[in-house]
């Protein structure tokens, strides 16, 4: 705290409260702290990160309406619009006693992208704001090509279905919605909530330029603010773990048992998506007739009408024995990063998938909704690192399994996404694009001046 206060600029972070959000932009904090920033995290009661994990930070806590009522809606965008609406007076009043009392000059407000309230406040206090893109730019540009095509009147609600989009390759209809139940009209305003004329000085982005060089060129032709592909931001900062969710260890001295590459990992669901009964079962057949060992996350609460693990098939643990190691909540870079593991079955979160690639690991992709499913078709068809599960079966899931780990399509795809951990790792370190990315805009935020 002492040390941060000598420091002159300050920055206000607003990260929306799930996982995948709040991570990357406390990696993000961590990162400019180092480079000698103060760093303040401005963040709702529901989900609020853990100060002792950030001892360098101060931390600017918001009610948010959400914690009150014990457990969130699972209305994600219904929540979101919420948090928009309960915070931005409170954050506006916070942020000006912060100037009034403490005589603090804030250089810049970094706010994730779906936190539309904190860019309002930055306007009315002459603040310069920066938005955070915690997804990848393939559905940044995909998403607004697709409300496009509605505007010249070239897409009617019959679309959104199986065929692919024109000249969005490999994307289908069906992959660019936020929920299946959606109307185009709902997505349309969404997307140009989002997507659309912001009111901020730049983009930072979570990804990273080998790998959507050529989108983040075209959006750059169409957007008038600087765009910084910083990414992956977690190979950049050296930073404690921020889960939510307390970590097994446990599980790591499990995989030092395992031969190498033998190892499939199961976190299918990331923090957000869920499953019923009959699904949890073909999982579970599906990896114990696979043969493979496997280290498999299931996270509490997910399993629809369950705390646990109580809906699990009986004499399923029985009769995998050692085979199988199943954790509440997995250290999940630490678990990439292990020999024994020769596969992700992933529900392809943007966060999950760059673990993935960052780590060389290819990928079962199953994904449940949002930009999961964009994220699932390029790792693919484009990266070509993984492949698509269709059904949750359990001959579906065994047959995947053992594509990936035994057979030599399975071995081309884990060569290719050892490639890509390489290019990551060249990105990353001095001189790379995304370490030069970020110094790019530690020196935009200094020109901004205090
Ligand atoms: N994660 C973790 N342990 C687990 C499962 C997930 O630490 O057992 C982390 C994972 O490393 C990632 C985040 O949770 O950083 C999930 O984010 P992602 O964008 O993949 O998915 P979301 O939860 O947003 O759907």
């Amino acid at each position: 705290m002492g040390k941060q206060l000598q420091r002159s600029h300050r920055l206000v972070l607003v990260p929306c409260p799930y996982e995948g959000h709040l991570n990357p932009m406390l990696q993000l904090g961590t990162v400019l702290h180092f480079k000698g920033f103060s760093i303040t995290v401005a963040h709702t009661i529901y989900n609020s990160p853990n100060p002792h994990n950030l001892p360098d930070f101060s931390f600017l806590p918001m009610p948010d309406g959400l914690s009150d009522r014990g457990v969130t809606s699972m209305d994600v965008v219904g929540d979101v619009l919420a948090v928009n609406e309960n915070c931005r007076e409170i954050f506006q009043r916070s942020l000006e006693k912060l100037k009034e009392t403490q005589g603090e000059i804030i250089s810049c407000i970094i706010s994730d992208e779906l936190m539309f309230f904190a860019e309002d406040v930055a306007n009315n206090l002459k603040i310069p704001s920066i938005i955070l893109r915690t997804t990848n730019a393939a559905t940044s540009f995909a998403r607004s090509g697709l409300v496009k095509l509605k505007e010249k009147g070239l897409l009617s609600q019959d679309t959104l279905s199986n065929e692919l989009v024109p000249e969005l390759y490999p994307l289908r209809f069906k992959d660019l919605l936020f929920s299946l139940s959606e109307t185009l009209e709902n997505f349309s305003a969404i997307v140009t909530k989002i997507y659309g004329k912001r009111a901020s000085s730049a983009i930072i982005w979570n990804t990273v330029s080998c790998l959507e060089q050529a989108t983040l060129e075209q959006i750059q032709q169409q957007c008038k603010v600087p765009i910084f592909p910083v990414g992956p931001i977690h190979m950049i900062a050296a930073s404690n773990s921020s889960s939510l969710i307390e970590e097994d260890r446990s599980c790591l001295s499990w995989l030092d048992k395992q031969p190498h590459n033998s190892v499939i990992y199961v976190s299918n669901l990331g923090s957000l998506a869920s499953v019923n009964e009959k699904e949890v079962t073909e999982i579970a057949w599906g990896l114990a007739n696979s043969n493979q060992p496997f280290l498999w996350v299931i996270r509490p609460g997910s399993v629809h009408s369950s705390d646990w693990i109580e809906l699990l098939p009986k004499g399923f643990q029985d009769d995998v024995g050692d085979k199988g190691c199943i954790v509440r909540w997995a250290p999940q870079r630490e678990v990439l990063a292990h020999p024994a593991v020769g596969g992700f079955w992933s529900h392809c979160g943007w966060n999950s998938t760059l673990e993935s690639l960052a780590a060389g690991v290819p990928i079962i992709c199953k994904p449940c909704f949002g930009d999961q499913k964009v994220n699932a078709r390029y790792v693919s068809h484009v990266w070509r690192i993984g492949l698509e599960l269709e059904e949750l079966k359990r001959r579906d899931i065994e047959s995947a399994i053992r594509r990936l780990i035994l057979h030599e399509d399975g071995k081309e795809m884990r060569a290719r996404a050892k490639e890509l951990k390489e290019k990551f790792e060249v990105c990353t370190r001095k001189g790379g694009s995304s370490c030069d990315s970020l110094n790019e805009l530690v020196n935009f935020i200094m020109s901004f001046g205090t």
